[in-house]
């Protein structure tokens, strides 16, 4: 089958190599839709902490079981993760599931090929069939949605604060169809590139900042009247972005760090502000089965405008093409389409 491994940062390569076979209690997975992400980027530009080269990639996936279980017999459509939780180490009996001791190691990339192997333990916690309604490309969301339900998980939002989202990559997108959907009145959004802040505000941004054109913080306090935000959600990744968060923050604010930046960076934080303002800042990684779960139900049961996210789609073959046009800043995501020539 024909499948995509990376070979060191930069070299993307599409080879023929041999379909998995399913062990006992894992599925193979015929992938229909399939999408690139932020980590994909990352990875092709740096490589992976836990990935040494080469390997595949692609972890956003839905497709038709070839291989299946009791559960997920031959034929039906599913959607997945790409990890699941041990449920026996430390973290995992205390409830962070999303930070189970050998969740990263286990995960399973491969989803950029035609055909994609589910482990045991996602078959058992993280894989749900795709109910005929939902589009392929829609359920490949779940992944991403995962992550920012973990996110939200932990904000106290209310109707009448004040959210704003920094960054409008997928995973601020996301935040702000979520954070409208379960209530948030006012939405202000800060990033760059015209096209998408109005795609934010399609999405439910109330106000956009373009930060190019002004001083976010600035336009922050001012549609505040002074006040600042209830809540912040960093989707950024870089040290200057959780520092401004902080600065975005209201008395009382809640900050939510999500986006991960690069390892050994540091960032400060002005005490004062911390102390007196009685301020919170919370980091926040991956998802737990809840969350996957949760997903779901937003892609399955809401109209959560997911698809709106995408720039494009293009067959497998293609792939190469489109990870160097999101390096070079062209489009948010792409579904790839193995079938598709
Ligand atoms: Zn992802
Ligand atoms: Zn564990």
């Amino acid at each position: 089958m024909l499948s995509t491994q990376i070979l060191a940062p930069g070299q993307l390569e599409m080879r023929q190599v041999e379909r998995p076979r399913a062990l006992p209690g894992e599925v193979i997975v015929k992938v229909e839709a399939a999408l690139t992400c932020g980590t994909d980027l990352k990875t092709y530009r740096r490589g992976h902490p836990k990935f040494p080269f080469p390997f595949a990639l692609g972890h956003e996936y839905s497709g038709i079981v070839v291989e299946g279980t009791p559960e997920f017999p031959e034929g039906s459509a599913v959607m997945g993760v790409h990890s699941a939780p041990c449920l026996e180490c430390r973290n995992c009996r205390r409830g962070l599931q999303n930070l189970c001791s050998t969740i990263v190691e286990r995960m399973a990339l491969g989803a950029f090929s035609e055909y994609y192997r589910v482990p045991q333990l996602v078959v058992q916690q993280n894989l749900f069939l795709r109910p005929a309604h939902v589009s392929p490309q829609r359920a490949a969301f779940l992944e991403p949605l995962a992550c920012v339900v973990q996110g939200q998980a932990q904000i106290p939002l209310s109707e009448d604060d004040t959210v704003v989202v920094m960054g409008c990559g997928t995973i601020g997108l996301l935040h702000i169809c979520l954070a409208r959907l379960r209530g948030a009145r006012r939405i202000l959004v800060t990033g760059r590139h015209a096209q998408r802040l109005a795609l934010a505000r399609e999405m439910g941004a109330t106000h956009t900042i373009d930060v190019d054109q002004q001083d976010p913080i600035e336009a922050v306090r001012e549609l505040t009247n002074g006040l600042g935000a209830e809540l912040v959600i960093e989707c950024v990744g870089r040290p200057e972005a959780w520092q401004e968060a902080s600065r975005h923050a209201g008395q009382g604010g809640f900050v939510l760090l999500f986006g991960g930046c690069p390892s050994g960076t540091t960032a400060s934080f002005d005490t004062t502000h911390l102390h007196y303002d009685q301020i919170t800042l919370k980091g926040v990684f991956h998802f737990t089965p809840a969350d996957v779960k949760q997903a779901h139900h937003y892609l399955c049961e809401t109209d959560l405008p997911v698809e709106k996210i995408l720039s494009g789609s293009a067959p497998l073959l293609e792939l190469p093409k489109i990870i160097s046009a999101l390096d070079q800043g062209q489009g948010i995501k792409y579904c790839i389409l193995p079938e598709a020539k």
